[in-house]
């Protein structure tokens, strides 16, 4: 059906519970890892069953409901199958939707970037620009990546769809981007975690005519936590050509300072929720050390989501030079962008 789908039709003795033997044998079967001359390859199948008592209905809605049933079999870790069942139908069908249609937009081409820029708040020049996937589906219409990059993270997805977004982002940056500018693109922890990664973005940053120093890669806590060795490899490979890493989200989940020892990055972004906090006087005081403890090792700090005059008050008394958010500017679609650098240039 694709890359790695497949179909069984059992169009005779297909009682359920043969049906249910057969999905049992075919987990079972691929939990065994194949040994190549060379490797081990592990892999898991994910198997949705759907049934017909022989009272009408149409392969189409069959297909859809095997479908449907392998959609919710990828969520559970490891091989398995489910069987469908109209229970399923309600609880998933907006991420079921979400999934089917971001594959198509992401094969055809319609994922999107947009450009946020960083302003240095001392000269309040633009430093910077961090590229942002952005999709509207004819049908789901906007779809936040709040929601999109959730769904293709719970698969193979968020591989392709990083990619995607890399390739654009770079691409087009490379276009109007600045000499003393920088970009930042997201890397998944997935993405981070293969070995190819790296090599990809050397290959497009090259292809795009910037400068490696222009080029950073944002990753958070939980990607470096998911798998360290494979991430710290993709990191010093990227950090060996000249890229900045940038330790996204900073702040939340698992935030530790020891990181910064153990796993050098160059910059660090404050979450947008201390913000959101901004008036509570001790989440302004772990803001402080966090930002006394950056600028003495020397990592640049970015603060995110400033919307308010107070929030940017906040963000310079702490000594946080660098500030992203809707005060400044929001992100502004790729193909606007040299109309925007044009507007800018115009105006310094
Ligand atoms: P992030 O990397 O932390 O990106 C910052 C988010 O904050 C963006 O949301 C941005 O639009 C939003 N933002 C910026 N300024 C403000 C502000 O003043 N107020 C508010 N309320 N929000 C502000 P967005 O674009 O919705 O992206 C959400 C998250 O999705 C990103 O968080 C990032 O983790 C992920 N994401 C977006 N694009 C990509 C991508 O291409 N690849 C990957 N792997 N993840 C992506
Ligand atoms: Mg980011
Ligand atoms: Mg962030």
């Amino acid at each position: 059906l694709g890359g790695d789908e497949f179909a069984i039709v059992c169009d005779h003795e297909s009682s359920l519970e043969k049906l249910e033997a057969l999905g049992k044998d075919l987990a079972a079967m691929t939990r065994e890892p194949i040994r190549t001359r060379f490797t081990e390859v592990e892999m898991d199948v994910s198997i949705g069953i759907a049934h017909s008592d022989g009272t009408a209905v149409s392969i189409h809605s069959l297909y859809q409901q095997a479908d449907m049933a392998a959609f919710v079999a990828k969520e559970n870790a490891g091989s398995n199958y489910v069987i469908f069942d109209t229970m399923l139908d309600g609880q998933v069908n907006r991420k079921f939707d979400v999934e089917r249609a971001l594959k198509a937009a992401i094969e055809y081409g319609y994922i999107n970037v947009a450009f946020q820029p960083q302003v240095d708040l001392r000269t309040g020049r633009t430093t910077g620009f961090e590229a942002l996937a952005r999709w509207r589906d004819p049908v789901l219409g906007a779809v936040s990546p709040g929601e999109f990059v959730a769904v293709a993270e719970e698969s193979s997805l968020i591989q392709v769809l990083d990619r995607e977004i890399i390739s654009k982002a770079l691409m087009s940056a490379g276009i109007w981007l600045a000499r003393e500018q920088r970009v930042s693109i997201n890397a998944s922890a997935r993405s981070l975690n293969t070995h190819e990664f790296a090599n990809f973005v050397l290959q497009e940053v090259k292809r795009s005519g910037l400068n490696y120093e222009q080029v950073e890669v944002e990753i958070t806590e939980s990607a470096l936590i998911e798998n360290w060795d494979k991430a710290k490899r993709t990191v010093s490979l990227l950090r060996r050509a000249g890229m900045r890493i940038v330790l996204d989200d900073f702040g939340v989940g698992y935030s530790s300072l020891s990181y910064l020892v153990e796993f050098p990055v160059q910059k660090i972004k404050f979450d947008r929720s201390f913000l959101l906090k901004a008036s509570d006087a001790s989440s302004a005081m772990v803001m402080e050390s966090i930002a006394n403890l950056a600028n003495k090792m020397g990592v640049d700090l970015v603060a995110e989501g400033i919307e308010t005059s107070d929030q940017l008050e906040l963000v310079r008394r702490i000594k946080c030079h660098t500030g992203q958010g809707y005060l400044f500017s929001r992100p502004i679609l790729a193909e606007k962008m040299a109309d925007y650098v044009f507007n800018q240039r115009k105006a310094a």
